[in-house]
């Protein structure tokens, strides 16, 4: 059965031009609930960790480099269904590919600065979540 909970990160693109308020107005209309959330900014370290799946691939420092270059929204998502349908919301990695009226179409700038991150599968949004939030800062 699939989980009620993702986890996403509004990234250093989206929230320097100005996207935050957006962007949690989307993911709520969706139909998600915030049930943990802060604003932060991960050190090179952190995010090369995040990312650490992807240190094989070309653009992984290019990755870590942008993901630590400013500050970002980290939040835990609940909804029936989280992890597809938040996927569905952002829409394709690449905003030229991504469905039109996604948060990706709508704000992100390229390939790589595409505004905003979602797990992949509730598995990745459990270790996720944990990564960025202690038990007493979930309010489920
Ligand atoms: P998604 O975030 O849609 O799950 P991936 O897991 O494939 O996409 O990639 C993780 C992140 O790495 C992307 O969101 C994007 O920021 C960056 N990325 C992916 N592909 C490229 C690329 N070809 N060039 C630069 N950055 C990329």
């Amino acid at each position: 059965m699939a989980g009620n909970r993702t986890f996403t990160m509004i990234k250093p693109d989206a929230t320097k031009n100005g996207h935050i308020g957006a962007i949690l107005n989307h993911i709520n209309k969706a139909g998600f609930k915030i049930v943990a959330m802060k604003y932060t900014r991960l050190s090179s370290e952190k995010a090369g960790e995040f990312y650490a799946v992807h240190k094989e691939r070309p653009f992984y420092g290019e990755l870590v480099e942008f993901m630590s270059s400013g500050p970002i929204v980290a939040a835990i998502l609940e909804k029936d269904n989280a992890v597809e349908d938040f996927r569905k919301t952002i829409g394709a990695t690449n905003p030229a590919e991504a469905e039109a009226g996604t948060i990706r179409a709508l704000y992100a700038t390229s390939i790589g600065e595409n505004a905003v991150h979602g797990s992949d599968s509730d598995e990745n949004a459990k270790i996720e979540s944990d990564f960025h939030f202690a038990g007493t800062e979930i309010f489920g």
